[in-house]
């Protein structure tokens, strides 16, 4: 059977937690097949971004679309998730050739882009601190750019070079929660913060994440919702992106008389160009 991911929203019956988990293993699996990382680590590091736009998206933007983009020490290193609310998430590596590490603690960044309800831009850049990992820059974004304290884990284990299984949990304090909680919380996590060892044994799914960050607390889950590896590219939008190219530029896509076959750089799908087709366009500009 096609393993399914989810992601499960709660909220404490007090008011002070908003908890999300996500499974992003058939995801972060489909986003993997098309980028091709050349090394392990770089697989992590790109499942990690791609669960964290799920969770941030989750908690920000749930109707609306999220992106966000790490860049490395490098600048030209770049890994970009792109994630929808009907829960289809796509990502994109762009590197050097022969690049197998992306070192992000000296002037790593991460930038989150997210649509607002009335259709407007938010976006916020922060720099990756030092420990140099998503959950950390995750941290950080929440708390510098949507000023909410949060506790973020991200993880993938991987076996064989295979992902067994990715997700996370994103716990975010309520403008309600007073100090006690908070305190009982934070020890609480510590033991939490590493979620690879859950994720190894099996035991991070969205509920069994909901049931070990809350423990003992009473919640009422708010959403459950499907995410998936999935990307909106299609001929139509194509057309409409190569519409947008200057005229001479197709021009020279026709020049050797045959049809073009254009790639999706996010999920490696191809399309196909008749040069009847590339012509039509310029007898539309
Ligand atoms: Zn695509």
């Amino acid at each position: 059977m096609l393993h399914q991911d989810n992601v499960l929203r709660a909220i404490t019956d007090d008011g002070a937690f908003r908890v999300i988990a996500a499974d992003t293993t058939a995801t972060v699996r489909g986003a993997l097949a098309a980028q091709k990382p050349p090394s392990p680590e770089l697989s992590r590091t790109f499942a990690d971004l791609l669960t964290g736009a799920v969770l941030v998206r989750e908690t920000m933007a749930p109707e609306n679309r999220l992106q966000a983009i790490l860049q490395g020490d490098d600048p030209r290193i770049r890994m970009v998730a792109d994630t929808y609310p009907d829960g289809a998430t796509r990502g994109l590596i762009q590197m050097p050739d022969g690049v197998k590490a992306m070192p992000l603690g000296e002037r790593g960044m991460l930038q989150v882009a997210r649509t607002l309800h009335n259709g407007a831009l938010h976006q916020g850049v922060v720099r990756v601190p030092n420990d140099a990992t998503v959950s950390a820059a995750l941290m950080a974004y929440m708390q510098d750019s949507e000023q909410t304290v949060t506790m973020i884990a991200v993880g993938c284990h991987m076996a064989q070079g295979e992902v067994v299984a990715a997700g996370g949990y994103m716990v975010q304090l309520l403008p309600e929660a007073s100090e006690g909680p908070l305190m009982v919380m934070t020890e609480r996590l510590k033991d939490f913060q590493d979620i690879v060892p859950l994720l190894a044994r099996g035991g991070a799914s969205p509920e069994e994440l909901l049931q070990e960050t809350l423990y003992g607390m009473p919640y009422t889950k708010v959403g459950d919702r499907n995410v998936h590896f999935g990307c909106n590219c299609g001929p139509d939008r194509l057309v409409l992106s190569l519409g947008s190219l200057p005229r001479a530029d197709i021009e020279s896509l026709m020049q050797d008389g045959k049809t073009l076959d254009i790639q999706c750089d996010y999920c490696r799908q191809t399309y196909e160009f008749t040069v009847e087709q590339l012509r039509s366009l310029l007898e539309r500009n």
